[in-house]
């Protein structure tokens, strides 16, 4: 399961509503969505100075001020025709709105390579407007407008001097359109190249190894040392090449955590479940932790167990795929278990079911996450077998996003969260984990005995996606198991 992202992603809302930038995704990627204020956009000629923005899916510490952040703005000029790019500022958020830090960057002008971030953003801004080639034509008739009447000006003052006719000397008269049509060659040029790069990239999916050559990388030997912010060697870092400073976003001066927005955790291979721990410092407690889930299920107590109050409601929903599953977050929905009350947060969905009952996993699993005012998470799971078409399952399913980390919140469409529940609300309860990174424990999980039904259909929709999205079971290691009877 998963609960910062969203977290932070609610939290912003409000405040995203009433910035002034409009911010507009050019590109999404596994982890890192790239975005541009085109307000911001000022052309000079052939250079573009844009604010542009990467949000990360995963929050990052920042090496100076050892704070988080997860959005970095920067104000970038791009030359359109040598296809260079000098970044002039970066801001470091936590959020849409909290600044972490702010840096002017001295930076060199740096060609812009292809299919780095820069080169994203490079292609949009230097795209000409749509009605350029109205502007050019226009441009090119006030020009020959005031040429000829520059010329008829100077014949009559020439004439009236008796002197002969200077036709070419009119042309350097200083108008602004002069300078304004040798200038459009060179940006069609630009464009024609993007269009070409463009196309070479439409063809297969972006291939994870373009980001490898990246010269803002930092070494690997950087990164196995720094285990925080605060252990910084007291002697004094090499000063970071000048390149480094041109580029744009795909750049982070804390060298050592830039590495972990690289390697994405994920469910298999070098982002795998084994390898959590080594992705971030912050998932530590994945590798080492002893309360961790999910779990097999079996030799619980059987106690009588205090019913959970649920006071769910309908409401709008937002549904996005954010890369690890499909998430869903509700209006106000709550539960009560002893005296405490959890806000729903946002559900989610795993393929088979993380947790085993008796050994056995089930077709599915939906983690409803809830969060208490002091911050602790309860989390009910409710288990999914192959059966009978779920109604509540398919409004889902028929408003899934069809881009990654792009939520869609149907304007007209009203789920209840109380409809994911099953007829019996009897319960198996322990102490366990947050079940993706960064694994926090302290998590208590309320797993429903009685599994509600999906059809084949269904499983198979969330299979397109998420073939596989459960993290192995994790060792019990003499916790108590509590089932209700
Ligand atoms: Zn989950």
């Amino acid at each position: 399961m998963r609960l910062a992202p969203i977290a932070i992603l609610l939290a912003g809302l409000p405040l995203s509503a009433a910035a002034a930038p409009t911010w507009q995704t050019i590109s999404s990627e596994p982890g890192k969505r790239i975005e541009l204020d085109r307000t911001s956009i000022k052309r000079e000629g052939n250079v573009v100075q844009a604010q542009g923005r990467v949000v990360l899916e995963k929050e990052l510490i920042d090496g100076k001020s050892g704070a988080g952040y997860r959005v970095i703005e920067a104000i970038t000029r791009y030359d359109c025709t040598g296809r260079n790019a000098n970044t002039i500022k970066r801001i470091y958020k936590k959020n849409e709105s909290e600044v972490v830090r702010e840096e002017e960057t001295k930076g060199a002008e740096l060609p812009v390579r292809s299919g780095t971030l820069d080169d994203k953003v490079l292609r949009e801004v230097c795209r000409p407007p749509k009605d350029s080639q109205a502007e050019i034509a226009q441009k090119a008739n006030e020009a020959a407008t005031q040429l000829k009447a520059a010329n008829d000006a100077l014949l009559k003052k020439e004439m009236a001097k008796a002197e002969k006719p200077p036709v070419v000397k009119a042309a350097d008269s200083g108008h602004g359109e002069q300078s304004a049509i040798p200038s459009i060659r060179p940006n069609l040029k630009a464009q024609m190249e993007a269009a070409k790069e463009s196309a070479k990239e439409a063809a297969p999916p972006p291939a994870p190894a373009k980001e490898a050559p990246s010269p803002a990388k930092p070494k690997p030997s950087m990164v196995v040392v720094k285990t925080s912010a605060y252990d910084a060697p007291p002697a004094p870092k090499p000063k970071k090449p000048a390149k480094q400073e041109g580029y744009m976003l795909e750049v982070s001066p804390s060298g050592a955590v830039v590495q972990h927005a690289h390697t994405h955790w994920g469910y298999e291979g070098a982002g795998g479940p084994e390898n959590w721990a080594n992705l971030d410092p912050k998932n530590k407690v994945c590798a080492t932790g002893e309360r961790q889930s999910p779990i097999d299920i079996k030799d619980g107590i059987k106690v009588d167990l205090e019913p959970i109050q649920f006071s769910y409601r309908p409401s709008n929903f937002r549904i996005i795929d954010n890369g690890h599953t499909l998430q869903v977050s509700v209006g106000e929905s709550a539960i009560t278990l002893t005296g405490k009350t959890y806000e729903l947060v946002q559900f989610h969905f795993h393929r088979p079911s993380e947790e085993k009952i008796n050994g056995q996993r089930f077709d599915m699993v939906a983690h409803l996450v809830h969060k208490a005012d002091d911050g602790s998470l309860a989390v009910i799971a409710v288990l999914m077998e192959r059966g009978s078409e779920n109604p509540f399952i398919q409004t889902l399913w028929n408003n899934m996003p069809l881009e990654k980390n792009q939520p869609v919140s149907p304007p007209t469409v009203v789920i209840d969260p109380a409809n994911l529940l099953p007829a019996s609300r009897n319960y198996y309860t322990y102490m366990g984990s947050l079940t993706t990174p960064p694994c926090s424990e302290g998590v208590l999980w309320l797993v429903m005995k009685q599994p509600v039904q999906v059809s084949q259909d269904q499983i198979n929709i969330f299979s397109r996606l998420y073939r596989n999205n459960a993290r192995p079971i994790q060792q019990t290691s003499g916790r108590l198991i509590k089932e209700g009877r």
